[in-house]
């Protein structure tokens, strides 16, 4: 049996180790066009900012952890065309020219591309790049560029276009590396996969820390600066209210979220579903016999709303599990996405899981959610916290369908979410979250958890169970 890989980040290295630990006489051969096999590049910000000294400390796994794990790396290789009938995949590369490896079973793992949106000296032929300190952020190439602008043209400030989960970090980043950070956000509040009110908590963090949000604000180009003008690029963007709002900075980057890479997959045949992502069933089966996919490139099934596009590196984790296990003849199901996320913004962090009241009115739900606080630990214990929460149940059920947090990056944040994540997984009401039995001890906790804290207002305050 010859499984290949295409892709070789979160996706098609956990396909390729399930099947290797499955069954380790499994031919596995990993189809990668760079050079940076399992490196994880959720670190990235974290490199940027210094605080993770070495870029090769990113890596997941070393190469020689993959070859001691029974798989054959192809670095720096293109996989160029799919021909599903001849089982055959054509790959290039610079060393070896064009190539045709046969597989049994293909994965494919292609991943996802940053949106390059329409903002004027973007795109065409006169387009602004990293050169000029323009850079979009994704892979580890482009966190090469990323730290060359950083490093040699030692700039002062930056404009991060977007203010999603990667543009929060990356400001807290390039603030740690003392450049002078402005955030421009077309939407009315950062971080819009959480309700505005902990977005405004958010905002306020990044104030804090001396970011200059501008939120209403739609960037519409990007020039170099002229002799005289300050810095070396010039930001133009529209204000709410039709107002031009102009900034220079010294380097820009352009994260406004990713689309799937599909279009080999596509040229092959793939069917393709939600945001043009490629359609697969649980079992992460492609229509294409025997092509599986997973990861940023195919669509997400939710365990709420059915299927959907939530590219997210947990997600492609279990994806790739899934399909590694399944290329060698298993029948397992990926469970479902919760969307379940959290970010750290300077000292604080913002998770969330399952739905916000709009999705879940969108999914036929009839949400009512409920605001409310609670400490992570005993007050009278040094260092406490307060935690901002806003859990959303079902009105008709009482099932819990959503919860989101905010509070400091010391109070547990993440796996607090976690608690809501796996009560919604099984199907919980809100009232039960109270039945489960936590952990207690005055530094760590209270006798009543925080997010049992959350459920039980939301129970007051709906006067449902
Ligand atoms: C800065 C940043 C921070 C993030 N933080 C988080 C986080 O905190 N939590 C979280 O859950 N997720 C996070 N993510 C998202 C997460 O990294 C992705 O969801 C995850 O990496 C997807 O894995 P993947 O294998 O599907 O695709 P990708 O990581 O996109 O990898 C696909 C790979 O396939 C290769 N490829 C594509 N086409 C071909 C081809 N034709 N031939 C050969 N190779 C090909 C690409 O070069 C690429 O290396 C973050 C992403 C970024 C960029």
């Amino acid at each position: 049996m010859h499984l290949v890989m295409i892709g070789g980040s979160d996706a098609g290295i956990s396909a390729a180790l399930r099947a290797r630990e499955l069954d380790p006489a499994t031919d596995v051969t990993v189809v990668l066009e760079d050079a940076y096999p399992n490196f994880s590049i959720c670190g990235i910000p974290y490199y940027v900012s210094g605080e993770v000294t070495h870029w090769r400390n990113l890596a997941h796994r070393t190469l020689a952890d993959l070859e001691a794990a029974g798989m054959r790396l192809r670095p720096d290789t293109t996989a160029r065309r799919i021909d599903v009938p001849g089982h055959k995949l054509v790959v290039t590369s610079a060393d070896r020219g064009e190539e045709v490896l046969g597989y049994d079973k293909l994965v494919v793992g292609t991943g996802a591309v940053p949106v390059r949106p329409p903002i004027g000296g973007l795109s065409g032929p006169d387009a602004l790049g990293p050169d000029d300190g323009v850079h979009l952020l994704h892979s580890m190439g482009d966190t090469f560029a990323v730290m060359r602008t950083v490093e040699q043209a030692a700039p002062a400030s930056a404009v991060i276009v977007g203010a999603g989960y990667i543009g929060l970090e990356m400001a807290d980043a390039l603030t740690v590396r003392g450049l002078a950070v402005t955030q421009m956000e077309q939407l009315g509040e950062v971080l819009p996969t959480v309700d505005p009110e902990l977005g405004a908590l958010v905002h306020a963090e990044l104030t804090a820390h001396g970011v200059q949000v501008l939120t209403d604000t739609t960037v519409q180009a990007i020039t170099r600066a002229t002799p005289g003008q300050p810095g070396r690029l010039q930001v133009q963007a529209t204000a709410a209210d039709g107002s031009a709002v102009t900034r220079a900075a010294d380097m820009v980057l352009v994260v406004v979220g990713v689309r799937p890479e599909t279009s080999l997959a596509a040229d092959a045949g793939a069917e393709l579903g939600v945001r043009g992502a490629i359609a697969v069933n649980p079992g992460m089966r492609s229509n294409l016999p025997d092509v599986f996919a997973a990861g940023d490139c195919v669509i997400t099934h939710h365990r709420l709303l059915g299927v959907t596009y939530l590219p997210l590196g947990t997600t492609a984790h279990k994806q790739g599990l899934v399909a590694g296990e399944n290329a060698l003849g298993g029948n397992r199901q990926f469970a479902g996405s919760l969307g379940t996320q959290v970010v750290k913004v300077f000292e604080q962090a913002a998770s969330r899981t399952g739905l916000r009241d709009h999705e879940a009115r969108s999914a036929g739900f009839d949400p009512v959610t409920v605001g409310s606080e609670a400490d992570d630990h005993k007050a009278y214990y040094p260092g406490s916290h307060r935690i901002t929460m806003r859990v959303t149940g079902d009105r008709a059920t009482g099932r819990l369908l959503g919860m989101q947090l905010f509070g400091h990056k010391n109070a547990e944040i993440a796996k607090r979410i976690d608690i809501a994540a796996t009560a919604i997984f099984h199907g919980m009401t809100v009232g039960a979250v109270s039945d489960l039995d936590l952990s207690y001890t005055p530094p760590l906790g209270s006798p009543w958890e925080a997010v049992q804290m959350g459920a039980q207002a939301w129970v007051r305050g709906t006067r449902l169970r």
